[in-house]
């Protein structure tokens, strides 16, 4: 077995035709808003079956840019997951909006349709319905976005779904983006994610003033299209419409991007292998494994697991065991209301209180398309032997 080096929790797989295209960047006439981003959103827009796509220089950008496309704005409700990361409510303060978060399922730890109607029932009555709810596909496995969807109809708001876990899944057989049950879809490039453009996010939609709104907004709110001009004074002119921001990626960015699109669906081939392999070594362990609900297929961002209710102090034992053993575990989720930040806005303990016993007790295992079996079976043969140390398993 080998024992060198460290296996982080996940980790980007650059080929050589990914740094080919990098450098093709490189010798060209443009390293920022040139013909490859183009054709990366086209390339994203295609895969996922949705008719625009807007590239931004990161996930948070982009969910910031869907933000003030639908609207959301000082005054406004924006309800998101609680086991995220951070991003996904953040977006709606830079727009002065105010958060809340809906509870999860416990099978699949996304945001529960159940909590979402539950809660939907009550603002309605206090008159504080929200504009937009931001489900969150954690770990690539789709929300059941079926239920959501029929949700936003009936009390009237918007859906940004983040899926910056779950570019190249499905759902119901179809692709997470194609934007059959929600009105933007975000996914993020960052290197730990499914497919990486060293920073980078992109925004799709099949809904054109949307997309143009994005667009315009990610370039500081100017446009240089001759249907929008007041005058035409010659080629050298722009106009700034609105007050937007730089979010632009880079072609540098794209260029990486779109390489690493050509093996998105063999990336997610292999996490499933891992998978299926961490099935098999850890089947016997007193732990809960990640649910694989029967209408989807995750990109399998994250391989979670739960420890049993009895061994919450536990999991702070196991974590540092494996990574004193140089297994990078990671916890996937701080429940985002639980941060200062948010405490200071006036959440507390127990706002969510599946997503905090979730959070007490899970840890995510490594699973990066370049793990490979013998570091899968040290994982196992560690973690066993952390949860034994925890008392968690007897010897
Ligand atoms: C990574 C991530 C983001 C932010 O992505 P960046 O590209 O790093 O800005 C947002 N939401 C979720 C759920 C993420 O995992």
């Amino acid at each position: 077995m080998s024992n060198s080096g460290f296996i982080p929790y996940g980790k980007q797989s650059i080929s050589e035709d990914d740094i080919a295209a990098v450098v093709d960047v490189l010798k060209s006439d443009f390293l920022t808003q040139g013909p490859v981003v183009t054709a990366f959103e086209d390339a994203i827009a295609n895969k996922v079956g949705a008719q625009y796509a807007v590239a931004a220089n990161s996930a948070t950008s982009a969910l910031h840019l869907a933000c003030l496309a639908l609207g959301v704005t000082t005054g406004d409700r924006v309800w998101t997951s609680p086991n995220t990361f951070i991003a996904s409510a953040n977006c709606a303060r830079y727009c002065g909006a105010e958060v809340d978060f809906v509870d999860i399922d416990p099978q699949t730890y996304n945001l529960c349709a159940v909590q979402l109607a539950k809660k939907l029932q009550q603002a309605k009555r206090q008159k504080r319905l929200p504009k937009v709810v931001i489900p969150v596909h954690f770990a690539g496995q789709s929300c059941d976005m079926q239920a959501i969807h029929a949700l936003a109809k009936e009390y009237g708001f918007a859906i940004i779904e983040d899926a910056s876990h779950a570019i190249g899944s499905t759902y119901q057989g179809q692709p997470v983006g194609n934007g059959r049950f929600s009105d933007i879809c975000v996914f993020s490039f960052h290197p730990v994610k499914i497919i990486t453009s060293g920073e980078g996010g992109m925004a799709v939609t099949n809904h054109a003033p949307l997309a143009q709104h994005m667009r315009t907004h990610a370039q500081q709110g100017t446009t240089k299209s001759p249907n929008e001009l007041t005058q035409q004074p010659g080629d050298w002119y722009y106009e700034q419409h609105t007050l937007g921001f730089n979010y632009r990626m880079t072609e540098l960015q794209a260029a990486l991007g779109l390489s690493q699109l050509a093996r998105l669906d063999a990336f997610i081939e292999q996490r499933h292998a891992q998978f299926q392999h961490y099935q098999t070594q850890l089947k016997d362990f007193p732990i809960t494994l990640p649910h694989q609900a029967p209408d989807n297929y995750s990109a399998l961002h994250l391989f979670p697991i739960l420890l049993p209710k009895t061994s919450k102090a536990a999991r702070k034992l196991v974590f540092d065991i494996l990574r004193q053993a140089g297994i990078g575990t990671q916890v996937h989720y701080i429940p985002v209301h639980t941060q200062p930040y948010y405490q200071a806005l006036g959440f507390s303990q127990g706002h969510c209180p599946i997503a905090e016993d979730y959070y007490a007790r899970t840890l995510s295992l490594p699973l990066y398309s370049e793990l490979n079996e013998t570091q899968q079976n040290r994982v196992a043969l560690l973690l066993k032997h952390a949860l034994i140390t925890s008392r968690v398993m007897s010897a």
